[in-house]
C-alpha cells in the first residue's frame, strides 16, 4: 500500500488530497501541530463523501528533529508540503511567522526528507503570488519572480529550495505552482469564500451589505478538487519538473460579486461596498497562468468552470446559514 504524508492536512486542498489518496487505496497521514484539528479533517472528508480516514501524526514544520523522527516511523512514498501561513494580508502584519512557517519550514522538511527518507517523492506547495507584479502575457514556469508580499517572498524561498535539493542531492522533488483556488471547504478570510458567503447571507436576509477590498484585482481561480489532481500526478512522473497548476483565465474580484449574487437573484451593486480596511499596503493587480506545460505533461486541465465552481460555493453557504 502506498504510503503519503501530507503537512497542512487541516486546510482546504489537504482535505481534498487526502480524499483523493484515500480513494486510490493509500495509507494517508497527516501531520498535526496541534489539538483539536483532527476532527475537523474528518468531518471534512466526511464532507467530501469519503470513507476513508487519516492517521495524525504530531509534528511541527518548525522543530526538524520532530519532523526527522516522524518520517523514520512513517516511512512515506510521497510527501505533500501544503503547510504554509497562507494568507497575504496576515503576511504583512505577522511577516516573521510567516517567514518560519512558510519558508523555514519547507528548510526543514526538505532536511527531513534529505535524512530520513531520501527516496520519497515530494511535492510542494508552490503560489502564483510569487510572480507578484507580471505584466502582460499568462505566466508560465519560465516567469520572472516579484513576489508582492512577505509570504509570497517567502514562497519564492521554499521554491527554489526544492530546486536546490533536487539538482544537488537527486530528490523527486516537484513545484506545483498553484493559482487560486477555491471550493465550499475554502476559508472565509479568502476572497471568493468571503463573497459566497456574503451573497447567500444577504439573499436570506441575514446581512444587508458586504465591505470589500480591491474590486479591481484580477486572479485566475479554479476548483480545489482539480487542482489536488494535479499534484498528485506530478509525483507519478518519471521525472521530477515544476508545473504551473492554473485555468488560463483570470476574473476581477468584481466579476466574482457579480456572478455570485446573480446566482441568489441579486444585483451585487446594491450590496458591496469598498472598505479601505480590506486594502492591503501592496496587492498584485492580474494573475493569470499558462497551464500548457501541465496539460502536456500531465495530461491535466482544470475541469471545473469559474461559474459552476461559485454556483458550488453559494449553494453549499445558503445550506449553512439554513441549517443555522
Ligand atoms: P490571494 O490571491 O492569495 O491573496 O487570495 P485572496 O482570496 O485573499 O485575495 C485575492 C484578491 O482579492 C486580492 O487581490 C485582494 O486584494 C482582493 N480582495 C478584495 N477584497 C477582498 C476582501 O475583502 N478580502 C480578501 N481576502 N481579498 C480581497
Amino acid at each position: 500500500m502506498t504510503r503519503a504524508l501530507i503537512t497542512g492536512v487541516t486546510g482546504q486542498d489537504g482535505a481534498y488530497l487526502a480524499a483523493l489518496l484515500l480513494g486510490k487505496g493509500y495509507e494517508v497521514y497527516g501531520l498535526l501541530h496541534r489539538h483539536g484539528g483532527s476532527e475537523a479533517v474528518q468531518e471534512r472528508l466526511r464532507r467530501l463523501n469519503c470513507p476513508g480516514s487519516v492517521t495524525m501524526v504530531d509534528g511541527n514544520l518548525i522543530d526538524l528533529s520532530s519532523l526527522i523522527r516522524l518520517l523514520d516511523r512513517v516511512k512515506p512514498d510521497e510527501i505533500y508540503n501544503l503547510a504554509a501561513q497562507s494568507f497575504v494580508r496576515m503576511s504583512w502584519d505577522q511577516p516573521l511567522l510567516t517567514t518560519h512557517v512558510t519558508a523555514i519550514g519547507t528548510a526543514n522538511v526538505l532536511e527531513a526528507v534529505r535524512i530520513a527518507s531520501p527516496k520519497a517523492r515530494y511535492f510542494q506547495a508552490s503560489s502564483s503570488e510569487m510572480f507578484g507584479r507580471a505584466q502582460g502575457a499568462a505566466q508560465s514556469e519560465a516567469a520572472h519572480f516579484h513576489p508582492r508580499s512577505p509570504y509570497a517572498s517567502a514562497k519564492v524561498f521554499a521554491h527554489c529550495l526544492v530546486q536546490n535539493y533536487r539538482d544537488a542531492f537527486g530528490l523527486f522533488g516537484c513545484n506545483g505552482i498553484m493559482f487560486n483556488h477555491d471550493s465550499p471547504l475554502r476559508g472565509i478570510e479568502f476572497v471568493l469564500r468571503k463573497i459566497t458567503d456574503g451573497a447567500a447571507r444577504i439573499s436570506l436576509g441575514l446581512a444587508t451589505d458586504l465591505p470589500m477590498g480591491n474590486l479591481d484585482a484580477r486572479r485566475d481561480f479554479g476548483h480545489a478538487r482539480d487542482y489536488v489532481q494535479a499534484m498528485w500526478l506530478m509525483l507519478q512522473q518519471d521525472a521530477p519538473d515544476d508545473y504551473v497548476v492554473a485555468t488560463g483565465r483570470a476574473a476581477s474580484i468584481r466579476d466574482l460579486c457579480r456572478i455570485a449574487f446573480a446566482h441568489v437573484g441579486l444585483d451585487f451593486e446594491k450590496h458591496v461596498c469598498v472598505d479601505p480596511a480590506f486594502l492591503r499596503p501592496a496587492d498584485v493587480d492580474v494573475t493569470v497562468g499558462d497551464p500548457t506545460h501541465a496539460k502536456d505533461k500531465l495530461g491535466w486541465t482544470a475541469e471545473t468552470s469559474l461559474e459552476a465552481m461559485i454556483a458550488e460555493m453559494v449553494e453549499a453557504d445558503l445550506a449553512r446559514c439554513r441549517a443555522g
